[in-house]
């Protein structure tokens, strides 16, 4: 299992993730990324996937590292 975590509040709104990694991110109007089917968990988003996929690449991709994969 892996678990995906942004901190939102950090996302500067580059659009690497989304760029990367489109299957699970998204630009929204407030002109930061969003996690597809994230839910907030202590103020993070948060998602949970068997395989972590292309968030891998979303986390290196970030400029603020405000998003990591644990597994
Ligand atoms: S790569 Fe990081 S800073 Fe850029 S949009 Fe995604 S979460 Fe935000």
């Amino acid at each position: 299992m892996a678990k995906v975590i942004q901190e939102r509040e950090k996302c500067v709104g580059c659009g690497a993730c989304a760029a990367v990694c489109p299957k699970y991110w998204e630009m929204k109007g407030d002109g930061k990324s969003f996690l597809k089917d994230s839910t907030i968990v202590e103020g993070n988003h948060v998602l949970t996937l068997e395989d972590p996929e292309c968030n891998t690449e979303a986390a290196e991709a970030c400029p603020v590292k405000c998003i990591k994969v644990e597994e």
